[in-house]
């Protein structure tokens, strides 16, 4: 099968590429299982060394990565660009931590000295969505190798010239051969890389679904995974908000990436007393914003990545209008060239429609009224998902029962949900399990050793 880079604005093929054969498959597991043995040796130093290289060969390059990743994805290339900034980032922040958050951990026993020491898992598999197609695998990559692990990438099929890329990365950076490889395979053969005996474990970034499969083969095979999947996120909004501020981040919020974020604030759960004031300012916002080709500078939503997401957003908002939800504004795929979605706001939608509980990938806001505190919650977890929840009030009693009761791996309070390197990052319920980033985040991939030394 070949993996096909396609531009999503115009429509057109960029190039092709031919998957890899299960020996091609092999030799570089080999050689990844190989490297391993070495690299868990390496000290520190050796290892926060590279991860600063790594970080200025992505800086070097800032410009054509983020032009590769407009092209291939159609994110806004300002958006793009910041994405290489915050990969160079999250590398200096373990180069300059990692060996603080994996230092010996000493616990009182009976013992004459006992304590814990981090040691690598060995080779990781990463498979990883199109979305963020760099910073989803450096916020792994950093803390995963500066751990001591080497790292295997298989990219979502529609992002191999940036999962290329990728690997050149490590290669400008002097990266031993074999640290970081890209697998350019299909999702049909991962269960097969799961499976070898020569990869200890993986993480997932993608949908729910991705994520169950992978999780199934790996624990049929006792290997560890993270997984960070689909989201639904509330952002909900109390009538002690700062208005004018709530209304702007959650336009932002939704729209970012064009829409095609986990942590995107998906529904917008709004308190009766300032709903109708919220749902003006919101659609007028929305409306405002100006649809077209990502690489032009007064873009602030380019097309969808892919063909498929359109049509499946398409299919989500129109099976929701078709059950009783109102489109306030959009609700129909642009004609023409490329894969583009308009800001869409649908509103009273009922439980029976798709938009109500599953997570539409695509700038569209889904606009909820509710009476009080206690409902706002309630529709809040009335989901599957679990992963960010952004809370918008100035009133401290509201602040704690938000903070208590929504079920979410994070809850941002006045302020949109995003993901920074100091801060752990993942989710519950059908969200996924693990952390990364952060000191938790590093700690995912290692062996948590007890030495017990009488
Ligand atoms: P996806 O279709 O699940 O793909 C993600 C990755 O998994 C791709 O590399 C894909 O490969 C692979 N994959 C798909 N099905 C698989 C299977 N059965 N076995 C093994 N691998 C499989 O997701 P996506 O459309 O790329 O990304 C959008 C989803 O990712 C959304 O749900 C979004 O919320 C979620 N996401 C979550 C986070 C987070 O941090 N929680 C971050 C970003 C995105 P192919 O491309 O070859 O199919």
């Amino acid at each position: 099968m070949a993996i096909t880079s396609i531009n999503p604005a115009t429509g057109e093929e960029l190039e092709s590429f031919k998957e890899l054969t299960a020996k091609q498959l092999d030799a570089k597991i080999a050689l990844a299982a190989e490297t391993a043995s070495v690299w868990r040796r390496t000290d520190f130093g050796a290892r926060s060394k590279l991860m600063h290289d790594v970080a200025k060969a992505l800086e070097k390059n800032r410009n054509r990565y983020g032009e590769l990743m407009t092209r291939e994805m159609g994110k806004t290339l300002a958006s793009a660009k910041a994405e290489v900034d915050k990969c160079a980032w999250v590398c200096r922040y373990y180069a300059e931590n990692a060996s603080g958050f994996l230092s010996d951990q000493v616990i009182a026993s009976d013992a004459g000295r006992s304590y814990v020491r981090f040691l690598p898992l060995g080779v990781v598999l990463a498979v990883m969505p199109w979305n963020f197609p760099f910073w989803q695998l450096f916020r792994f990559a950093a803390p995963g190798i500066m751990a001591g692990n080497v790292a295997l990438l298989k990219h979502a099929s529609n992002v191999p010239q940036c999962a290329l890329a990728i690997e050149e990365v490590f290669a400008e950076a002097k990266a031993p051969q074999g640290l970081f490889q890209t697998l350019l395979i299909g999702s049909d053969k991962v269960v097969k890389v799961l499976e070898d005996d020569r990869v200890a474990a993986a993480t997932l970034t993608g949908s729910t679904a991705a994520g169950a499969s992978v999780a199934s083969c790996a624990g049929a095979n006792i290997k560890k995974t993270v997984l960070e999947l689909g989201g639904s996120d509330p952002f909900i909004v109390m009538p002690s908000a700062r208005f004018e501020e709530a209304v702007q981040t959650a336009v932002k919020a939704r729209t970012v990436n064009n829409g095609q974020s986990c942590i995107a604030a998906k529904r917008f759960i709004v308190h009766k007393d300032i709903y109708a004031k919220f749902k003006a300012a919101f659609v007028k916002a929305m409306k405002d914003l100006k649809v077209g080709d990502p690489m032009n500078s007064a873009t602030d939503i380019g097309p969808l990545a892919t063909k498929q997401q359109q049509a499946d957003v398409a299919r989500q908002v129109r099976a929701s209008v078709k059950a009783g939800a109102k489109a306030l504004l959009g609700g129909e795929p642009l004609r023409g060239k490329g894969f583009y979605y308009p800001p869409t706001v649908l509103a009273d939608i009922p439980e029976k429609a798709p938009a109500f509980d599953q997570e539409v990938f695509g700038p569209v806001a889904l606009l909820h009224r509710v009476k009080n505190i206690d409902e706002a919650i309630g529709l809040a977890n009335a989901t599957e998902f679990g992963l960010g929840s952004s809370v918008w009030t100035n009133d401290t009693a509201e602040q704690r029962r938000f903070i208590d009761e929504l079920e979410a791996g994070s809850t941002f309070i006045n302020a949109m949900v995003a993901s920074d390197p100091r801060l752990p990052f993942g989710g519950v319920k059908k969200s996924g399990y693990g952390r990364e980033l952060s000191p938790y985040g590093i700690r995912e991939f290692v062996n948590v050793k007890t030495i017990y030394i009488a």
